[in-house]
């Protein structure tokens, strides 16, 4: 153990406070839970974008098959009016036609009546097209000539009849679509107007079709019905042409372009030049021959409807995707934020509060003196193995420190125990012995009384010569040896002189000094001393006793007294006890 504790209480090995990890934890849990609620907050808004983005879709699809509907109604009217000019017959090239665009229409219809929400429309517009079909049918059963200018009209007007009463399917599509996509307003009302286009370029056709059937000038009513229709084609195209041309679709262009050449063009003329003969009624074709003609002139028209639809699929489809793409953006970054938040605090607990608890407890156990466990900074990186490195060097100097301090302490020891006994016997030394006794003196401590035996080596000098100065000091530290193997345990003996020694009496009632000096000498008398040469010789002491009161000045007396019993014991023949006359 460390010198140097002794006194001061040990710091406690656990600290009492651990806020900063605390606080720490604390911070950290409220970065993840702002984190989460971000994330999942925009993860909800791009999920609904997506969602949103998915039925906006299902509906404008919905809405392209009700308009595909409309726009085969549109067109099966070609072939119908080819029939209504023709003779009966179940297998003419436009018999047969207009069956493939019954076909298609009725495809159409079916999946525009798959849609919950339009089926009860969708079922009532293929009653009225069946009426009007049946109306056909029956007409082109008869010849030709049995029908009359009326009936084809009336025919040809159910049809445009059918078509009309697309527009209830037509508007309930288009209103699902635009509760979701208000922006789509635009572009929805262009796609129904490009609907409609096709629909009023047929009725121009249709318009000439019966006074080529008949081969007869046009009518007033028709002209005028014909005119209207014209104003409604040349107004709705105005309309579109506007929003066309700003979309930068290259299908659409390209659509838009063919429209312009084709039905603007061609198709246009070629109503101009009929509309020229109906004057005459000499047309110079029959109404297949005509429908074969004009219709393909209205395909750029539905091509174009039909690109437009495209495009907006696509964008929404565009925004689709961009919806899709900032969801898996926010779900990875807010999934990537909370991973790292937590390693953060996985690390800071691992890497820096563990880390500083260990180093706490480690300067603690320093502080405490404890320095034999080394102090490793195994995988430790960078400032916090360099504080545990700082701590071991501490610790290393701790070390040698205490070694210093231990080597220190010994050789204060040793210079002590060289101050209060004497070399050679390895007893009191007298200054001890008299520090000792004038402490006791002086302060009243220990005993009420004192006793002293003082004894002196009989005839020393003569062993000193006849066997040497060495066998001298063998009997010096034998002596020493027997006296305190005598000696009781509380008795404290001192080497007076050169061959004196000083007994110091703490219990003098249970057996009287003269008593005691007794069994010293008796000890020092027999057996014989037997020195290092193997010679035995005879040693004997003559012994002063004296007894005083434990007070302020005895010790002189003491000693006093004492001296002039021993100097008594030598003069009266040696080896021999005498006790003070007080005693
Ligand atoms: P007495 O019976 O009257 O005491 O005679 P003595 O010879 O013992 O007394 P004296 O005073 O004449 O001689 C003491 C001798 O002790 C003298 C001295 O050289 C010797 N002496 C003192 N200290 C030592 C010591 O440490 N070692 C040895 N070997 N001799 C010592
Ligand atoms: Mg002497
Ligand atoms: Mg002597």
């Amino acid at each position: 153990m460390m010198s140097g504790t002794s006194g001061r209480s040990p710091i406690p090995v656990r600290p009492r406070h651990l806020n900063l990890s605390h606080r720490f934890w604390a911070a950290v849990a409220i970065v993840m839970a702002c984190s989460l609620a971000l994330g999942l907050s925009l993860i909800d808004r791009h999920y609904r974008d997506l969602e949103a983005n998915r039925a906006s879709l299902s509906k404008l699809m919905a809405f392209r098959q009700v308009m595909n509907a409309a726009n085969q109604i549109s067109a099966e009217r070609g072939p119908t009016n080819a029939v209504l000019g023709q003779e009966p017959s179940s297998d003419s090239p436009s018999r047969r036609r207009l069956r493939d665009f019954r076909a298609n229409t009725d495809a159409a219809l079916e999946r525009v009546a798959a849609s919950p929400t339009l089926q009860p429309r969708a079922e009532q517009l293929r009653r009225t097209l069946a009426r009007a079909r049946q109306q056909v049918d029956g007409l082109t059963a008869v010849p030709f000539s049995a029908r009359s200018n009326t009936e084809i009209t009336s025919a040809i007007e159910t049809m445009f009849g059918v078509y009309d009463a697309t527009q209830p399917l037509i508007e309930a599509a288009m209103s699902n679509l635009l509760a979701d996509e208000p922006d789509l307003v635009g572009r929805a009302l262009v796609m129904r107007m490009l609907g409609e286009l096709r629909e009023y370029a047929g009725r121009l056709g249709s318009h000439l079709v019966i006074p080529i059937a008949h081969g007869e000038p046009m009518s007033f009513a028709r002209r005028a019905a014909f005119e209207q229709t014209r104003g409604r084609v040349l107004t709705l195209w105005d309309l579109a042409r506007q929003r066309i041309g700003a979309n930068p679709d290259p299908a659409v262009a390209a659509a838009h372009e063919a429209a312009v050449t084709r039905f603007f063009g061609e198709g246009m003329a070629l109503v101009e030049q009929t509309l020229a003969a109906s004057t005459t009624g000499e047309f110079g074709m029959t109404p297949a021959q005509f429908t074969d003609r004009i219709v393909p002139s209205f395909a750029p028209l539905e091509q174009l409807r039909d690109a437009f639809v495209t495009a907006t699929v696509a964008d929404l489809r565009a925004r689709g995707a961009a919806a899709q793409n900032a969801l898996l953006a926010v779900t990875a970054a807010t999934a990537l934020a909370l991973v790292a938040e937590l390693s953060l605090l996985i690390a800071s607990q691992k890497l820096l509060f563990r880390p500083l608890l260990k180093a706490r407890g480690r300067i603690v156990a320093l502080a405490n003196g404890e320095v034999e466990e080394p102090i490793a900074s195994g995988s430790m990186q960078g400032e916090m193995r360099s504080l545990f490195e700082a701590l071991e060097a501490l610790r290393q100097r701790l070390i040698e420190r205490n070694a210093l301090d231990r080597e220190r302490a010994m050789l204060t020891d040793q210079l002590k125990r060289q101050a209060e006994n004497d070399g050679l016997t390895g007893v009191l030394n007298r200054g001890a012995l008299e520090r000792l006794a004038a402490g006791l003196t002086e302060t009243g401590a220990g005993p009420k009384r004192l006793g002293l035996i003082l004894l002196d080596i009989d005839h020393f000098k003569a062993i000193n010569d006849g066997h040497g100065h060495a066998a001298g000091d063998e009997v010096l530290k034998e002596t020493a040896r027997r006296l305190c193997a005598a000696l009781r345990q509380d008795d404290v003996i001192a080497r007076f002189g050169g061959e004196e020694f000083a007994i110091l009496l703490l219990d003098h009632d249970s057996e009287a000094p003269s008593d005691i000096a007794e069994r010293l000498r008796s000890a020092l008398h027999y057996p014989l001393f037997r020195l290092e040469s193997g010679a035995g010789i005879e040693v004997t002491a003559s012994f002063g006793t004296a007894l005083r009161d434990n007070r302020s000045g005895a010790w002189p007396e003491l000693i006093a007294a004492a001296d002039l019993a021993l100097y008594r014991a030598k003069a009266e023949g040696r080896n021999r006890v005498v006790a003070d006359a007080l005693t």
